[in-house]
């Protein structure tokens, strides 16, 4: 179970991100940010389709679009047009100022892609700022509502979301957050437990496996419930999570059953839920939007959505909230202006960028292909890597997928976060067998967890899936065969 910060909990302790002795180790990418010295990054030409160009050696497969970034590959002449059109046009309208025709367009196709369930968009340019910004707009809600009392956060232990002081603040990324506690606000957010049925499951009364996802969630409930109750229902403004986690676990999709019985505690509670979808969202799970669901799973819609990454493709620097009925129908009603603005909100060139992508993404019947090669890719990871016996799981979703190292098969048990072993994987990946998957350390289990994440763009080919997955698991196979 996880610890419930409340407002008498002591401070973290500050520390180096390196020598945190926290849960959870400063990997060099588990969150995008490779760190240059310790990669010895090569020096890029160019990129084109699903391969990067260094100035020296051969190209490299791009099996992770950076950060799962890169959803339509690399310099698509598509959406370079549309972005040049663009700039000829005007290069930037204050949104103060002016409406203007892209960020319009875009705002219309994004609010019909949620059959009008979501109502509003602010387009930004990281996930951070749109995290932040839903922070904001939910205490926000609450005042325009005379719920003034409704000041507290509830968010999940090793969980990301964002680097800023408020998205940082609402992350339980330990060694994110060590160099800065005094800035952050452990007074208003709180943490239950991270949802990860491959750690956390238990096992059966009986003995004979694990239990249900049904018992599972209902255990997961119980704990969201207990938080509610200890601060206090009515001091509650929102439950902030990421329906499918990305670079903090490492792609663990939510147990059927857990995200509705979230949604309904917060319905019963009256607080909002926030879904982060700035990693999963925008097609990367094989729908649009990961809240809907697909397959067996039901849709359950938040009441602000954060998306990023594969919102404009890395084609520029794009991000977006969009709102729910339930705050955007106060604000149309009673005349309400959310009390926030950057400077580059609805830039032009970002919204004909996304626009771009995301009409890509829909002429192409993009989806379909994430699902299908999804499957596949999931398939032959697990034919050719699941009787590894360092490797604990394999899970994912689309094009979404996570591969988990253990030190032993049978009790789980992770490698010690010196050893690197995801960051080993990767580099041997990259300079050995030339594909580039994204690594992370530390956030899973009891804050080890080594894992890689797959995650090409949506336009890969069955042949591209089966080259990916031969040349991983020959990194995997080299990795731990040799000695260290
Ligand atoms: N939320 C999630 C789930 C993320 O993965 C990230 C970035 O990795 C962020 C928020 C922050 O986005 P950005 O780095 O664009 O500010």
């Amino acid at each position: 179970m996880g610890q419930l910060l409340s407002k008498s909990s002591k401070p973290a302790r500050r520390t180096l991100p390196h020598k945190t002795e926290g849960d959870i180790t400063d990997s060099a990418s588990d969150l995008g940010h490779p760190t240059a010295p310790a990669l010895g990054l090569p020096v890029l030409k160019k990129a084109k389709g699903h391969y990067w160009y260094p100035v020296d050696g051969p190209k490299i497969l791009d099996a992770c679009g950076g950060a799962a970034v890169a959803c339509l590959g690399h310099g698509r002449r598509d959406v370079v047009k549309a972005i040049n059109s663009q700039l000829t046009q005007y290069t930037y309208a204050s949104y103060a100022h002016f409406k203007t025709t892209p960020v319009q367009e875009l705002s219309d196709w994004l609010i019909k892609s949620t059959d009008g369930k979501m109502q509003k968009v602010y387009i930004m340019s990281s996930g951070s700022e749109t995290i932040e910004a839903a922070l904001k707009l939910a205490l926000e809600y609450f005042l325009w509502t005379a719920q003034p009392t409704r000041t507290n956060f509830i968010a999940r232990e090793q969980s990301y979301h964002g680097t800023t002081l408020g998205s940082l603040s609402v992350s339980g990324h330990v060694a994110r957050r060590a160099p800065f506690t005094p800035l952050l606000q452990p007074a208003h957010f709180h943490r239950i437990s991270a949802c990860n049925p491959y750690r956390q499951r238990l096992p059966c009364a009986a003995g004979d496996g694990e239990e249900t996802d049904a018992s599972f969630v209902a255990r997961k409930v119980a704990e969201l419930e207990a938080a509610f109750a200890r601060l206090g229902p009515d001091t509650v403004a929102a439950v902030v999570l990421e329906p499918v986690v990305g670079a903090a676990l490492g792609c663990v999709p939510a147990p059927r059953g857990y995200l509705a019985a979230v949604r309904a505690v917060c319905d019963r509670h009256g607080a909002l839920l926030i879904l982060d979808e700035v990693m999963c969202g925008m097609g990367r799970t094989g729908v649009l939007h990961a809240w809907q669901g697909g397959g067996e799973d039901a849709a359950v819609v938040p009441d602000l959505q954060a998306v990023a990454k594969g919102f404009a493709g890395g084609y520029q620097p794009g991000s977006a909230l969009l709102v729910g009925g339930r705050v955007a129908g106060v604000m149309e009603r009673e005349g309400r202006t959310f009390t926030h603005g950057h400077t580059y909100q609805n830039h032009p060139v970002v919204a004909a960028a996304a626009l771009a992508v995301q009409r890509a993404v829909e002429r192409e019947g993009l989806l379909g292909n994430v699902r299908v090669q999804g499957e596949l890719l999931g398939r032959l990871l697990r034919e050719r890597l699941g009787g590894h016996p360092n490797v604990g799981d394999i899970r994912g979703k689309g094009m979404f997928w996570g591969v988990e190292f253990v030190k032993d098969k049978g009790t789980k048990e992770p490698f010690q976060p010196g050893l690197g072993v995801a960051e080993r994987v990767h580099k041997t990946a990259v300079r050995e067998f030339k594909v580039l998957v994204y690594h992370g350390q530390g956030c899973a289990g009891n804050g080890r967890g080594d894992h890689i994440m797959i995650m090409p763009a949506y336009t890969i080919t069955a042949k591209l899936v089966e080259e990916i997955v031969e040349r991983v698991a020959s990194a995997v196979e080299e990795v731990f065969g040799r000695p260290w």
